[in-house]
């Protein structure tokens, strides 16, 4: 083909694919431009995940009546007129493309008035050119709506979720603005069903409590001191989790940089590094930090969807950042319950147990000793060899003796393992072993953890959780898996839910709750096993089809080959 341009039209839905990927970052960019716009009130409405419509309506400034359509002219914008305005300036927008963007691939209505104004200006635009413009009685304020989003555009259509998952999405967006702006009174309907209502109180805590739990936001620590500062002009403040709160992942760790939501790997590592020694490994805190800096200091103009942004002196905000959670940490946190040595004084490797309480007489142990040792069949199964216990190390290796030299086998890791595929066949012939609890219990939600509830409840029947939804932000659990039923059936679910709303992967939901069902159900590391019990899980470890990994990939076992002991003490 000989180069040609595109034409126009085809220019702009590419040019718009960069700002809107999905119903989610529709609704990002009318809720920037509310808040731009001074908004104390800013009500988002979406249905079918936002693919049928979107709605953000607020009560700030407006735009004049014939200002409208200049809105829809590609990188026009009220907030800068040079780039050296970029520098000084604290909008969220600046590039004058969302809405033109938004109008390129929906079909978009805008209702506005100032209030010098009369009666408000509205207009419909279809293709990003205004087709229908006229005058409407409107309060103060903007609405905006968008419907039939792609419909222009089927290769992107094709690229989105279900409608839950966007609304998951959309949730966990809005959720985000809501602890940035404390101040602004934010509601979501998610068709129809208020999903999150903050009261604009301007208490950061309270909107914790709302899209985390009151649980977890009563326990957060607050970070910095008023009018405290950082080095280079910046301030940290915001809110981190004592260590007996934490999570399975990062996705609790929010940063806020001059109110704007970003990700940053380097404030990451920051907030890991001022926990250190102080989680469980794999384990990550909640920390919603909001950090402020001179706004010359950052280039908030390098990504398309503005969500990273590149700081001038990296080193200064990394020490500003860690620094604040480590002093918040070693100031305010409380004093373990539980017969474990304050922070400073645990042994290196103490922290392991310390998020993992070890349950001592739990029905783990004897999770481990069921069934009975069975006797070695001939020809043992593939994949291990037979073993021999000899005893336990550290209680928490098995020590043992196959044909070929020594096993240390994690007692952990190769519960885990057993558990694992345990669960995931009781699953697939329906067959789960469940546990009615004689009360039921029940359990804070995280927002988002009450949004996978409500699309994962099947999912969770399958492997028998009798869950259902209890008022707000919270659960009741009748029924558990019953290899969950020695404990941490709180902990377990929490996690199962927020593994379901990570992005698909390779690893199958199934999977994921198996996992998670097995990590807690396991025995843990430094619980003492009888010789018995040491046996019976070897056993079913051999049985196991993949009995040398842990369902996460680790090993569950290291093998001094007779040959290497030969080597080591100079036999050969
Ligand atoms: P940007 O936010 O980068 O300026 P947009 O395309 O999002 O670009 O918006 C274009 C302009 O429309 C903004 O600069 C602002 O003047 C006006 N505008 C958009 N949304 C609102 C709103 N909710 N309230 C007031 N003005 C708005
Ligand atoms: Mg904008």
């Amino acid at each position: 083909m000989p180069i040609r341009p595109l034409a126009p039209d085809v220019v702009s839905k590419i040019a718009a694919g960069e700002v809107v990927e999905r119903p989610a970052s529709v609704v990002k960019e009318l809720v920037e431009n509310s808040l731009d716009a001074g908004a104390s009130q800013v009500n988002i409405e979406v249905k079918a995940g936002g693919m049928s419509s979107i709605r953000v309506w607020d009560n700030g400034v407006g735009m004049p009546g014939d200002e409208v359509d200049l809105a829809f002219q590609r990188h026009a914008t009220s907030k800068i007129a040079s780039l050296a305005d970029l520098d000084s300036s604290t909008s969220l927008g600046f590039r004058g493309e969302a809405l033109p963007s938004i109008a390129h691939v929906a079909e978009v209505e805008l209702v506005t008035r100032t209030r010098e104004e009369m009666s408000g200006t509205c207009v419909r635009v279809r293709d990003g050119t205004v087709v229908e413009r006229g005058t409407r009685a409107h309060p103060e304020g903007t609405a905006v709506t968008v419907r039939h989003l792609f419909r222009n555009v089927p290769a992107r259509l094709k690229y989105l979720k279900s409608p839950s998952a966007e609304a998951g999405q959309i949730t966990a967006l809005v959720s985000h603005y809501a602890l940035a702006f404390p101040e602004v009174r934010f509601s979501l309907v998610v068709d129809g069903r208020r999903a999150l209502q903050t009261s604009g109180n301007g208490k950061l805590r309270d909107v914790l409590a709302e899209v985390y739990g009151v649980q977890v936001a009563q326990a957060m620590l607050e970070v910095g001191r008023p009018g405290e500062e950082g080095g280079g002009g910046s301030a940290v403040s915001g809110y981190v989790s004592p260590s007996s709160v934490t999570r399975a992942n990062r996705s609790y760790i929010t940063f806020f940089v001059n109110r704007r939501w970003i990700q940053s790997r380097m404030m990451t590592r920051a907030v890991e590094k001022a926990y250190e020694g102080l989680l469980a490994v794999g384990r990550y805190p909640v920390a919603v930090i909001s950090l402020s800096l001179p706004p010359q200091t950052i280039d908030v103009n390098v990504h398309p969807a503005k969500r990273e942004i590149r700081f001038a002196q990296e080193s200064i905000v990394f020490n500003s950042v860690y620094g604040a959670v480590r002093r918040t940490l070693m100031e305010k946190m409380p004093v373990p319950e539980i017969g474990t040595a304050p922070p400073s004084q645990r042994p290196v490797a103490g922290p392991h147990f310390v998020a993992a309480p070890i349950n001592v007489a739990s029905t783990g142990m004897e999770q481990a000793a069921a069934p009975p040792p069975v006797p070695l069949e001939p020809g043992s199964p593939p994949g291990l060899p037979p073993l021999r216990v000899l005893g336990q190390s550290g209680n928490t290796y098995i020590v043992a003796e196959g044909p070929d030299g020594l096993y240390l086998i994690d007692q952990h890791a190769a519960h885990e393992r057993v558990v694992f595929e345990e669960v995931l066949a009781q699953q697939a012939r329906r067959g789960v072993e469940v546990q009615s609890l004689l009360e039921p219990l029940a359990i804070d939600l995280s927002l988002g953890q009450e949004e996978s509830l409500r699309t994962g409840q099947e999912t969770l029947a399958g492997f028998g959780f009798a869950v259902e939804p209890f008022g707000d932000r919270a659960c009741l659990v009748r029924a558990v898996p019953a290899v969950l039923a020695g404990g941490g059936i709180a902990e377990a679910l929490k996690e199962i839910l927020d593994r379901l709303q990570e992005e698909p992967e390779k690893v199958r939901v199934e999977e994921k709750v198996a996992i998670t069902v097995a990590c807690h159900s396991a025995v843990r590391a430094g619980q003492r096993l009888s010789h018995e019990e040491m046996v019976g899980l070897v056993r079913q470890l051999e049985k196991a089809a993949s009995p040398r990994t842990c369902p996460h990939g680790r090993p569950t076992m290291v093998h001094l080959s007779s040959g290497q002991l030969q080597r080591e003490f100079g036999r050969t």
